[in-house]
């Protein structure tokens, strides 16, 4: 009796092996599918399919914003246009001065425009306004001066001729950092950058510093879009010595990120280079919107196809040097 109870009793445990194997099966079925979705929600956007994609990002708040993607088709020759072109003494500027609208009648009247000529990008407009109006109000009356912003081929030409003149002549030491760009390869040409000086009330006209009361500007200059295009720290890199009064426009999440990372916009368009539609780069801005970044390579031909959300707003600039750069607010 007792050896066939034993028998039985493995008997009755052989015959629920399989639901068990069953039940384990399918729990380690159940686990793997967690981690994998937890992997692709940390990980960011995961493309499912070719043509309309899915990708799911966290967004600021913890909870999952879905973003479905779709494609378009852009020339290459855009490659040269946009907020983020990189123009230094390797790229030149290829195009000059696209939507340029005149300062001087289009300011809000909290700073002094040199004259009727100074022009800036349409788009960066509202930006400059909104600067100068926000430190106006902050400091009150003050001497902020813009000397120059949009500048033409032909006219950095002239003030280039007259910097070589003047180093030839002896007037002024050549220190291998450039102050004065070549003909052609001036941001200012791009009409997405502004010079600054500071005019006192009896009209004397000293060089801006960005110092005291004026280095508000230069550290707060982000949160419009703006950034300080050749720090003291990158001459290395920009090409440039130190030149606290030129501000560049590259728009908010870009300007944020650059300033929060020390990065100028040689190293920016770098580091985006590494960040494709798969695996963007992620930018919370000072209002705590958050942003998506990424590159898109310029293809051989004429076009380029690029991924964009189908359900958003989106910015695509050139980078002036080999591809695109896709912005936008989730
Ligand atoms: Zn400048």
């Amino acid at each position: 009796m007792v050896t066939k109870k034993r028998h039985t009793g493995g008997r009755f445990h052989i015959r629920n092996k399989y639901p068990v194997m069953v039940a384990v099966t399918f729990l380690v079925y159940i686990f793997a599918f967690v981690f994998m979705v937890s992997f692709a929600v940390m990980a960011g956007p995961s493309i499912t399919a070719q043509g309309n994609t899915v990708a799911t990002v966290p967004n600021v708040t913890g909870t999952q914003a879905q973003i479905s993607y779709t494609t378009t088709s852009i020339e290459n020759s855009y490659v040269n246009l946009g907020p983020l072109i990189l123009v230094n003494n390797d790229n030149s500027c290829e195009i000059d001065g696209v939507n340029l609208t005149p300062l001087y009648e289009n300011s809000n009247g909290t700073y002094m425009v040199a004259d009727y000529d100074v022009s800036i990008n349409s788009a960066v407009l509202q930006y400059v306004n909104n600067l100068f109006g926000d430190f106006h109000q902050l400091v009150g009356d003050n001497d902020i001066f813009v000397n120059s912003a949009y500048r033409s081929k032909e006219i950095q030409e002239s003030i280039y001729n007259t910097e070589m003149q003047s180093r030839a002549d002896g007037e002024m030491a050549n220190t291998g950092e450039e102050f004065v760009a070549k003909p052609g390869y001036s941001e200012h040409q791009a009409g997405y950058s502004f010079d600054l000086s500071l005019m006192d009330d009896d009209g004397v006209i000293t060089q801006y510093a960005g110092e005291d009361k004026y280095s508000w500007i230069n550290q707060n200059c982000s949160k419009y879009g703006f950034v300080v295009r050749y720090p003291e720290t990158k001459a290395q890199v920009t090409g440039y010595g130190f030149e606290p009064w030129h501000f560049r426009y590259v728009g908010e999440p870009h300007a944020v990120y650059m300033t929060q990372n020390d990065l100028c916009l040689e190293e920016y368009i770098t580091l985006i280079k590494t960040h494709t539609v798969d695996m963007p780069l992620y930018i919370t801005d000072l209002s705590l919107n958050k942003w998506v970044v990424y590159y898109a390579p310029a293809e051989s031909g004429n076009t380029t196809r690029i991924s964009i959300p189908s359900d958003r707003e989106y910015q695509i600039s050139g980078n002036n040097v080999d591809g695109f750069i896709v912005t936008f607010k989730i």
